[in-house]
């Protein structure tokens, strides 16, 4: 089968990848439309050293084997990370963080940027027919911006600050907005910001503070930026991951009692329903081949992706 294989320093398109086999416990999905993530650049800039295999993790497609036998031939997205069930973590409701996890298309699982991929079943979530697959593979970013409020709470009487202009900003911006709190985005790109001016106020520059400062910038100024935009006991919640680091003065957080938190992966089946009822407005994403993915990943549109059902 054909798929974007990442070999640990750079991707390459292969023609000749074997046909993935599902574990007991797995499923094995046809993927329709994968969709480029800003994790999988990162990954070709070195963000995931160890990594070895085939890239993505944003996808939409039909199950054609599984080991729940009433999933065949229903249309599935599914989550990233499949842990061990056994330690603290799964243990705990937390099988995102256990430390032996496996996460499609980033550690130690081969991604959906092929014809074929195998996923636990358990990871699987079926999608209404109501809602497309040009739609639907929003699942995974829009759950991503949806662990803020599962995280801390947004009051709707609450001004929010969003740093950047990018696609993760967009999802988060509007999820948040949708709470009714008053959402500023902060971004750099007059023609990105555009994008957000039906649900929020946009800013390329910004001389007041905020409670709550997300940070989705997606470089290691976002945070800088953040410290400057925050209240005195307000929060930052840090949804950027990037090659690098970034430097920031800890005493500035200490003296100001910041809270700072960390928010990655969130809640699919929440992300599926708001998609479902047509709350969210997305733009189109851009559909190359596979075989063309340098096109793909040097395009300049908000979303794009692979149709893997063309030839
Ligand atoms: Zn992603
Ligand atoms: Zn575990």
């Amino acid at each position: 089968m054909k798929g974007l294989f990442f070999d640990g320093e750079k991707a390459v398109f292969k023609n000749d990848l074997p046909m993935p086999e599902p574990l007991p416990h797995e499923s094995l999905v046809c993927i329709s439309i994968a969709a480029i993530c800003n994790t999988d650049r990162e990954i070709m800039r070195g963000y995931k050293p160890d990594f070895k295999g085939v890239l993505g993790h944003e996808f939409v497609g039909v199950v054609e084997k599984s080991s729940d036998p009433e999933l065949v031939g229903k249309r599935v997205v599914g989550e990233l990370n499949e842990g061990c069930g056994e330690c603290i973590y799964c243990k705990t409701g937390r099988e995102r963080h256990c430390e032996s996890r496996k996460c499609i298309g980033i550690t130690q699982k081969n991604g959906c940027f092929a014809q074929y991929m195998t996923i636990a079943t358990r990871l699987l979530h079926v999608i209404p027919d109501s809602l497309t697959d040009e739609k639907a593979v929003f699942t995974e970013p829009l759950a991503a911006a949806l662990e803020i409020p599962d995280q801390i709470q947004i009051r709707p009487s609450e001004e929010v600050c969003v740093i950047g202009d990018g696609r993760l900003a967009f999802m988060i911006a509007q999820v948040l907005a949708l709470t009714g709190a008053e959402v500023t985005v902060l971004g750099k790109h007059e023609e990105k910001l555009s994008r957000f001016k039906s649900f929020a106020k946009t800013a390329t520059d910004c001389g007041r503070r905020f409670e709550i400062v997300i940070d989705a910038a997606g470089s290691p100024t976002g945070i800088e930026t953040a410290m400057k935009l925050v209240r005195s006991k307000g929060t930052i919640v840090l949804k950027s991951t990037y090659a690098g680091n970034a430097s920031v003065n800890l005493s500035q957080i200490v003296v100001n009692e910041v809270t700072v938190l960390g928010s990655r992966c969130g809640p699919f089946a929440p992300a599926v329903r708001l998609l479902s009822r047509g709350l969210l407005d997305l733009p189109q994403i851009e559909l190359h081949e596979l075989s063309e993915w340098q096109n793909a990943f040097e395009s300049r549109a908000f979303k794009v992706g692979f149709d893997m059902r063309l030839p």
